[in-house]
C-alpha cells in the first residue's frame, strides 16, 4: 500500500511510519513540526519508500499519485500544548480532518482518524467502552482538543454514511515510549526527566487520579490491525492496567534508579479523575491485546530518556 501519515514526525506518527515501512508499504509523511520533531524520522529518509512533505494539513491538500490509506495523526497531544496552541489544535482536528477525508475520498483510500480517550472527557463510568458518550466540558482548556476530536469522529462518520467510505476510528488511550519529547509535559516524560536528574517528581493534585498506560509498540500493532480490518466504528486501543499517578511515579523512580522525592502541584482544570479502556471490542474483532508489561515498557523508555537527558 502507499499510505499518507499526517503528523509523521510526532511521537505516534514516527513509530507508525517506521512500522508501515517495515511491513513493506510506501509512506508519504506530512508534518509542519509545530510539535513534531524532525529527529524522530531522520532514519526514515534512508528508506527509498519514504517521502516527506513539510506541510500544514489544515490547508488544501494535494498529494500526487495513488494512495491506499490516509492516516490522520497530526495534532498537538499534550495538555500543555493545548494551552500553547489552542487554535491550531482545533484547526487540525476539524479543518485538517476535513482536508484529509477529502483527499482519501478522492483517492478511494481508507481513512483513519487518530481519535482519543479524551472523547470520554472526565468519565462518569470506568472502564470506558466505545458506547459511552462521554462527559466533556466544551469551554474548558482541554475542550479545544476533546471537541476537535469529537468533531473529527462525527465528520468521519458523516463521510462514511454519505460517501460510503472505508473509515477507521482509533480511540487512543495514554501511550508512552521512545520519541516523546523531553519537554512534552505529560506525566511519563516529566517523571522520566525528573527521575533521571534526581529532581523532585511533580504530582498534580493528590496523585490518586488514575491512568492506564500502553507501550507504543502495542498501540501501533493495534492500529495496524484496525487498518486492515473492515471495522468502520470506533475501537479503543490501550492497556487496561490502571494505576494511580502516585504508583506511576514510584515505578518510574524504580525503573530509573532515582533518589527523587515527590512534590505536589495544583491539579490542572478538568483533569480526568479516572481513565481505563474497555478493550473487549479490540480483543474480539482485532484479536489484539497489549503484550508489553508496564515494568518492561518503562525500562525501555528510561533507556531512551537516559540517552537524551
Ligand atoms: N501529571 C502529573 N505530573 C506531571 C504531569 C502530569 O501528576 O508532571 C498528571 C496529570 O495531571 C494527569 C496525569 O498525570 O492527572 C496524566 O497526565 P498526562 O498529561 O500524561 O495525560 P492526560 O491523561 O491528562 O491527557
Amino acid at each position: 500500500m502507499r499510505i499518507l501519515v499526517t503528523g509523521a514526525a510526532g511521537f505516534l506518527g514516527s513509530h507508525l511510519s517506521r512500522y508501515l515501512l517495515a511491513k513493506g508499504h510506501s509512506v508519504v509523511g506530512l508534518d509542519n513540526f509545530i510539535t513534531g520533531n524532525p529527529d524522530n524520522i531522520l532514519d526514515l529518509f534512508k528508506n527509498g519508500k519514504f517521502e516527506f512533505i513539510k506541510y500544514d494539513v489544515t490547508n488544501y491538500l494535494n498529494v500526487p499519485g495513488k494512495l491506499d490509506a490516509v492516516m490522520h495523526f497530526a495534532s498537538p497531544a499534550s495538555p500543555i500544548d493545548y494551552l500553547k496552541y489552542p487554535i491550531p489544535t482545533l484547526k487540525v482536528g476539524a479543518l485538517g480532518t476535513h482536508k484529509a477525508l477529502g483527499l482519501a475520498k478522492d483517492k478511494k483510500a481508507i481513512f483513519m482518524i487518530a481519535s482519543t480517550s479524551e472523547v470520554y472527557g472526565d468519565p462518569l463510568i470506568n472502564p470506558q467502552h466505545e458506547g459511552y458518550w462521554g462527559n466533556v466540558n466544551p469551554v474548558g482548556p482541554r475542550g479545544v482538543y476533546d471537541e476537535a476530536k469529537r468533531f473529527a469522529e462525527a465528520l468521519t462518520m458523516a463521510y462514511r454514511r454519505y460517501h460510503h467510505m472505508q473509515v477507521r476510528i482509533v480511540r487512543i488511550f495514554n501511550t508512552y515510549g521512545p520519541n516523546m519529547r523531553l519537554k512534552d509535559g505529560r506525566a511519563v516524560p516529566n517523571f522520566m526527566v525528573q527521575a533521571l536528574k534526581n529532581k523532585p517528581i511533580t504530582i498534580y493534585g493528590d496523585g490518586t487520579q488514575t491512568r492506564s498506560l500502553c507501550y507504543v509498540s502495542d498501540l501501533i500493532d493495534g492500529i495496524y490491525r484496525l487498518l486492515k480490518s473492515g471495522i468502520n466504528e470506533p475501537v479503543n486501543i490501550g492497556n487496561p492496567r490502571e494505576l494511580t499517578l502516585l504508583e506511576l511515579a514510584g515505578m518510574v523512580k524504580t525503573a530509573a534508579g532515582s533518589r527523587s522525592r515527590i512534590v505536589f502541584r495544583p491539579l490542572p482544570e478538568d483533569d480526568p479523575k479516572v481513565r481505563r479502556p474497555d478493550i473487549s471490542r479490540a480483543m474480539k474483532t482485532l484479536k489484539w491485546r497489549p503484550k508489553v508489561s508496564l515494568e518492561d515498557g518503562l525500562r525501555k523508555t528510561v533507556a531512551y530518556f537516559r540517552t537524551r537527558v
